[in-house]
């Protein structure tokens, strides 16, 4: 019998691992395009986050997760862990991230996480590009095989796309076959204005550097898309007003720069002139606010 034309591999592959190691650089290259944000600091990612690709043959729908940390004591935390984990369930495919030649106590709980789980894990070790002698990577590689059964062991590197294209065929492998599971056109589940919003979240986290408080969020308060322009304005949630004084720069300047950084990257992303506003305001206390935390829309799955 001869197959439908409309079956292809199509899957879902989480991308787990602890806060850093790439998991959303690696999403973003896998798609091809800046669906989540990324910085040098562990907390960026607070949300799960669908990038899909589809080609003639395969559909592949990537999970990005916060990354599973330690510290459980903060409500903020405590949600980011929900989310990492409920990941887990339901993917045909795990994908470990870890960092060559760097393995923590924190990859040791994720590990932990992944084993409860039923789907196979791929164990991606990322950032090659950054070892100077690849033959170190044979003792990691020894250590880390000792602790659970993979699949399949692929040094990457997310950055500058090394091994990437071995990685998808072999994720496409191990795809069940079935109609798409997205619109072939679509490349995320999020909206716009939810990926304009993390943007201006990333400018601040990158621009801030130690001095940005990770309780910092940003607020959508307008959205409009008109033929010739999209007008945006957006509020910036700070803890202290001292923390205001910290974004807004001497003279304005740090936010006028962030404003610069994100109407650049939003106007690639959506295709058109935007006009964007941003305002700081003091809100105590908003990370272990729950209800503030909701309406912020952190929860959002
Ligand atoms: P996540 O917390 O796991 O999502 O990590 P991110 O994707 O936000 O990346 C954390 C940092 O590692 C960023 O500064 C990235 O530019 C950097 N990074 C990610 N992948 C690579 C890689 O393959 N090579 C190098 N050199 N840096 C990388
Ligand atoms: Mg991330």
């Amino acid at each position: 019998m001869s197959k439908s034309p409309d079956l292809m591999r199509c899957g879902y592959v989480a991308i787990v691992g602890r806060p850093n190691v790439g998991k959303s650089t690696l999403m973003n290259h896998l798609i091809g395009q800046k669906i989540s944000i990324t910085s040098d600091k562990p907390q960026t990612t607070r949300h799960r986050i669908l990038g899909i690709k589809t080609t003639e043959q395969a559909q592949y729908v990537y999970v990005d997760t916060p990354g599973v940390h330690t510290g459980t004591k903060k409500h903020i935390n405590r949600m980011m862990n929900k989310a990492a984990i409920s990941a887990l369930a339901d993917v045909d495919v795990i994908g470990f991230v870890v960092e060559a030649g760097l393995w923590t106590a924190e990859d040791l709980i994720v590990l932990e996480k992944i084993k409860s789980a039923t789907a196979p894990v791929i164990l991606l070790i990322n950032k090659i590009d950054k070892l100077a002698d690849k033959t170190s990577l044979l003792p990691f590689i020894e250590t880390v095989q000792s602790l659970a059964e993979f699949k399949e062991i692929m040094p990457v590197s997310a950055l500058k796309g090394n091994n990437l294209p071995q990685l998808e065929s072999l994720l496409s492998s191990m795809f069940p076959e079935s109609a798409p599971i997205f619109p072939v056109d679509d490349v995320t589940d999020k909206s716009m204005r939810f990926l304009a919003t993390e943007i201006i979240r990333e400018k601040l986290m990158r621009k801030l550097g130690q001095e940005l408080p990770y309780s910092v969020a940003v607020e959508m308060e307008e959205y409009k898309t008109t033929p010739r322009i999209t007008n945006i304005s957006a509020c910036i949630w700070v803890e202290r007003s001292s923390q205001k004084g910290i974004v807004i720069g001497k003279q304005g300047q740090k936010l006028k720069e962030i404003g610069t950084d994100a109407r650049l990257d939003i106007e690639k992303l959506i295709g058109s002139k935007v006009n964007l506003k941003l305002w700081v305001k003091v809100k105590e206390g908003w990370s272990e606010n729950e209800r503030i935390l909701r309406s912020l829309g952190l929860d959002e799955q």
